[in-house]
């Protein structure tokens, strides 16, 4: 079994993709017919279908909170709330997941560069911030507005748009001397060049996943096996 060494000087980068949380049972993105969950990318997750079909985003929203609802964290998850509990500050974890099996795992000190299912925010960008909301949406009229009066549309970044959080998430980067990035195909950019930051900061880099990601060239490490099973094992904290 591979073993990562964090010493005491060490700060910890995680980056977790749809991966993680496949044994949660919650569906990775990239099916070999390359839809999701049945749904084509540009039909539920673009601002183009946003404006052409609100119902039918929200309705693919609705089913994917629907299943976050009924996930629970796996032993993955908590093996990475369990590490950042030994290493307070010295640990962040960006996740491209729109779950909350993170949070609900204990992970604190994590953003989520994706957006959140469990959010809502105004179409309109008005400035408000995105407001909780775990309404499993039947149709569009029971969608409420933000006071401004734009619909709330979910706090989803779609593709094309910019992920959330990029500032903070450079700044990570550049302080940390050891990246770990889990299951994520490394075809979804900007998350997909994190590794090559990392490394031209110094850092070791380390992939955990059942297979070898696009971008496997770029890390150190490739440890091959499922989150569930490699992480609880994996960080010797010394
Ligand atoms: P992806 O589907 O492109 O890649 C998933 C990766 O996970 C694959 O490389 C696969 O080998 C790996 N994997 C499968 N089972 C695993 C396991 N048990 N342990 C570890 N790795 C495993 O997903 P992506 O790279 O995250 O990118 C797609 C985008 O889809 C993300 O931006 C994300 O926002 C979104 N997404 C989120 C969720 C979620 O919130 N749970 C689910 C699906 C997609």
């Amino acid at each position: 079994m591979a073993s990562i060494s964090v010493a005491p000087v060490d700060r910890v980068f995680v980056l977790t993709g749809a991966g993680i949380s496949a044994e949660s049972g919650l569906p990775t993105f990239r099916a070999e017919d390359g839809l999701w969950a049945g749904y084509s990318v540009e039909d539920v997750c673009t601002p183009e279908a946003w404006k052409r079909d609100p119902a039918g985003v929200w309705a693919f929203y609705a089913a994917r909170r629907a299943a976050g609802l009924k996930a629970e964290p796996n032993p993955g998850h908590i093996a990475l709330a369990r590490l950042e509990a030994r290493l307070g500050d010295r640990f962040f974890l960006c996740t491209q997941n729109v779950d909350d099996l993170h949070e609900r795992a204990g992970s604190v000190r994590l953003v989520h560069m994706h957006g959140e299912l469990a959010k809502a925010r105004c179409e309109r960008e008005c400035g408000r911030p995105p407001v909780e909301d775990r309404t499993i949406y039947r149709s569009l009229d029971e969608v409420g507005r933000c006071p401004c009066g734009g619909r709330l549309r979910p706090h989803i970044v779609f593709f094309g748009e910019i992920p959330l959080e990029m500032e903070h998430i450079e700044r990570e980067i550049a302080k940390a001397s050891l990246m770990v990035v889990v299951g994520t195909s490394g075809s979804v950019y900007p998350a997909a060049n994190f590794v090559h930051w990392a490394r031209q900061g110094g850092a070791r880099t380390v992939y955990v996943g059942p297979e070898p990601p696009l971008n496997a060239s770029a890390f150190t490490h490739v440890v091959e096996g499922k989150a569930g099973e490699v992480l609880s094992g994996l960080f010797q904290v010394r």
